[in-house]
């Protein structure tokens, strides 16, 4: 992140709402967070989780231990955003989040999942594979302070297979973009207006 005193820069970022409706600020207990400063509608797009393509494979896990910015693309391809500019990467987890996920063009959109007032903050679910013995010793606790916190950041295997199903299909209805590995994903040429909401988002979060 371009970081001048203690503030963050706008450059051009993964956000899709306007500058003036988001703010990055420092959180108590989890790095820094996206925090609205206006009233964000549910069903508003909040952005597109871009970055470099980079093949999964040769990404070095090792050296970024949680790994929690590695987002999926193609069963080859992730996507790594640039961690020097703010972005919707830094949403933090929430085991009740108000922001969730559509997969569109195989794009990853960030979008409000219900109406968000000023001042609070933008959450999502990493929606974690279960835990295995992979993840060990697992560093992702989750310090959400929601009422319905289950403590992780992995779902069970039940809500995870739920929630793989129903992104398969929604997959299948936009078409595969063209990876260019090492190179940067470009942004849509156009994006839906409303995400409209679904019981499934419900029934995979806490929410
Ligand atoms: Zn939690």
């Amino acid at each position: 992140m371009s970081c001048i005193r203690g503030t963050y820069v706008k450059l051009t970022t993964m956000f899709l709402i306007k500058d003036d409706f988001w703010q990055i600020k420092k959180t108590k207990e989890r790095g820094y967070g996206v925090f609205a400063r206006k009233e964000i509608k549910a069903g508003t797009i909040i952005g597109d989780y871009l970055g470099k393509v980079i093949k999964t494979a040769q990404y070095d896990l090792d050296r970024d231990k949680k790994g929690l910015f590695l987002m999926y693309f193609t069963d080859q391809a992730s996507i790594y955003p640039n961690l020097k500019k703010p972005g919707i990467h830094l949403l933090n987890h929430s085991c009740t989040p108000n922001c969730w996920i559509y997969t569109y063009y195989l794009h990853t959109l960030f979008f409000a999942l219900r109406k968000i007032i000023p001042g609070e903050e933008l959450t999502i679910s990493y929606l974690l594979s279960p835990k295995d013995e992979s993840c060990n010793p697992c560093t992702h606790t989750c310090k959400c302070s929601s009422k319905f916190c289950t403590g992780t950041m992995h779902l069970s295997r039940d809500k995870y297979e739920r929630w793989q199903k129903f992104q398969n299909n929604q997959k299948k209805k936009t078409k595969k973009p063209k990876a260019v590995f090492g190179k940067n994903l470009p942004k849509l040429a156009s994006y839906p207006k409303i995400i409209p909401n679904n019981p499934i988002y419900a029934q995979i979060s806490n929410n």
